[in-house]
């Protein structure tokens, strides 16, 4: 008997109506809890998904993470503060720059909002006049280091507050005490919890295995975790550092120099980024005469 049929008998006279009024709404809580359970039973299946499968429904779009995807790039280094230097004097801030800008120009295919953290010579701080410039000035008693823990500082919060789909960061190695030492390697942070820090490793293992298939050099450097570090230090987001070679080495200082050899990195990085958020490129409308 359907619950409507039930209905139907019941009506004679006011008490099998006040009956039938207390059975519709038995009726209605009943699917109202049923609704629940559906939607209790939906968002747990999601929050035990694996991590991969997570990353997918927050941009593939099962409904209810969609939103277009934010990749944050960060150029490191710039201003005051050159950061490492290849034995004839060249400083990575400019190499990152160009090959972040490299990154997100390749990214502009696809269906992805970009931000960087700088997009010139200076450096996220004040007080320093003229910054990029060969005659900066710092206002005040204040030391480069000061300037340097206030910029990264600085980074982290404009990460921490868009809160990107991938933090990638763009730098470059240096390591003196062996000059023979090369190759890109990608370094990733350690969550501040366990589905950040496995999206983070996803992320800089997808990045390293693009960068070694683009540039056959013998690299077999694999991704490392590195949580000692501000900005891969328990990120909420997947966060990853992208070492792109050694300026201490002689001949990789030289092709970082060249613009082939950043292409090749960038569209390394990029392909990874692309990979792991399952990017789609941007559909054209072609307009109508
Ligand atoms: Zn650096």
């Amino acid at each position: 008997m359907s619950l409507f049929d039930f209905r139907r008998t019941g009506v004679v006279g006011n008490k099998s109506n006040d009956r039938c009024l207390k059975d519709k709404k038995l009726l209605v809580m009943a699917v109202m809890l049923i609704a629940f359970g559906v939607m209790l039973i939906t968002a747990t299946l999601v929050s035990c998904m694996s991590p991969s499968a997570a990353a997918m429904a927050r941009t593939v779009g099962l409904g209810i993470f969609s939103h277009q995807p934010i990749v944050m790039l960060d150029a490191g280094h710039g201003g005051i503060d050159g950061g490492a230097e290849s034995a004839d004097g060249v400083s990575e801030k400019d190499i990152n720059l160009s090959i972040s800008m490299m990154v997100k120009d390749i990214l502009a295919e696809y269906d992805v909002k970009v931000a960087m953290t700088r997009t010139e010579d200076k450096g996220l701080y004040t007080g320093v006049s003229r910054d990029g410039s060969a005659d900066a000035k710092i206002k005040g008693k204040r030391s480069v280091r000061s300037l340097k823990t206030e910029d990264l500082t600085a980074r982290r919060e404009m990460a921490d507050k868009l809160m990107p789909d991938a933090f990638v960061s763009i730098h470059l190695n240096s390591y003196k005490e062996n000059r023979s030492v090369f190759g890109a390697q990608t370094f990733y942070s350690n969550g501040e919890t366990e589905e950040a820090g496995n999206l983070s490793r996803m992320l800089a293992e997808t990045i390293q295995g693009n960068l070694l298939l683009k540039i056959d050099n013998g690299n077999q450097r694999v991704a490392l975790e590195k949580s000692d570090v501000l900005l891969l230090k328990k990120t909420a987001y997947p966060a990853v550092i992208v070492e792109c070679g050694f300026l201490s080495n002689g001949n990789e200082a030289a092709q970082l120099q060249t613009y082939d050899y950043q292409r090749k990195l960038a569209e390394g990085v990029a392909e990874g980024i692309v990979k792991f958020l399952k990017l789609e490129k941007k559909i054209e409308v072609v307009k109508d005469r």
